[in-house]
């Protein structure tokens, strides 16, 4: 395996979407590419600070309750 396979195919690593032979590879490479861990740790790191899951969004009550103050408060001014 070669670094470009390696990052070809580390989200689908992180995903757990790989078959067994497919993980052995990437971690043998991982064992002997410095290169690779840092990329596969930088992945990790973006994932964290953007999330996998969307924030859920309001539910309707909420929504008809901000619409309604909205149109009370009329027109700005
Ligand atoms: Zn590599």
């Amino acid at each position: 395996m070669r670094c470009q396979d390696f990052t070809a195919h580390a989200t689908e690593l992180m995903e757990g979407a790989l078959d067994w032979r497919q993980r052995l590879a990437m971690r043998l490479h991982l064992a002997i590419c410095d290169a690779c861990r840092g990329f596969l740790r930088q992945m990790r790191d973006a994932v964290s600070l953007v999330g996998i899951v969307p924030p859920p969004p309001p539910p309707p009550e909420v929504e008809a309750e901000v619409l309604r103050r909205l149109s009370d408060a009329g027109p700005a001014p």
